[in-house]
């Protein structure tokens, strides 16, 4: 059970990714989640993805692909996994196609939750996340019972840099430009499966669940 997911900034590809892999029981590997971890951590990694983040810019493809081929191999991801944020470039899909085949493995299938631009604009630029727990919540849709504080376990919200209106309007350009072509190379391969994601967070969830594969074992 080997997934991806694509969908821009803001399409809810991460939540929906928790959903899955908590469903499986395989495990939902975020390259942001692992770029920001690094950027805490301040190592060597986290040095140089930082610059690139908080402009918006994709993080160069070798760094990335190397920190994504070395995670898929961890003992987690021995049942499966679901990618959420990679691959962003064709470069990046065909050296995991790459890895992937010399294990005889390949990706099973990829999901794309397709949101319309004006609407990603409006939710990311809205979005606080937890500091402990990393909760996501949206200033309109979602937001917290006491300002700046976290539902579940009072960490203090604050927005990513990269959350800022010109920087969202930024991702999302980059997005389009880049990955795009992603959207025809897995559609080639017969592999895409286009979602709506816009809507209700449980409609979007049930619409991907009913596009697994069939004879899926559930947790
Ligand atoms: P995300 O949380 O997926 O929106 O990612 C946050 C930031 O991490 C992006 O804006 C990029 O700077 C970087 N990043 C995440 N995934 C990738 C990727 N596959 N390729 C290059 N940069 C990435």
């Amino acid at each position: 059970m080997r997934f991806v997911l694509l969908g821009a900034p803001g399409s809810g590809k991460g939540t929906q990714a928790g959903v899955i892999s908590e469903r499986l029981g395989i495990a939902h590997v975020a390259s942001g989640d692992l770029f920001r971890e690094a950027v805490t951590r301040g190592d060597e990694l986290g040095r140089q993805a930082k610059s690139y983040m908080e402009k918006g810019f994709l993080v160069p493809d070798e760094l990335t692909i190397r920190m994504i081929l070395e995670r898929i191999v961890a003992p987690d991801c021995a049942k499966g996994f679901i990618l959420d944020g990679f691959p962003r470039t064709l470069e990046q899909a065909t050296a995991l196609d790459r890895a992937l085949g010399e294990r005889g493995e390949t990706i099973d299938r990829v999901f794309y939750i397709k949101v319309a631009t004006e609407e990603l604009v409006r939710r990311l630029s809205g979005r606080f996340i937890c500091r402990s727990c990393q909760t996501p919540y949206h200033l309109v849709s979602s937001p917290p019972k006491v300002e700046g504080r976290c539902d579940l376990c009072s960490g203090e919200l604050y927005q990513r840099p990269d959350d800022l209106p010109e920087t969202v309007r930024k991702r999302i350009e980059v997005y389009f430009e880049e990955t795009a072509p992603l959207i025809d190379y897995y559609k080639e391969a017969g592999k895409l499966v286009e979602i709506n994601g816009e809507g209700e967070i449980g409609g979007i969830g049930e619409r991907l669940i009913a596009a697994l594969p069939q004879g899926l074992k559930w947790e």
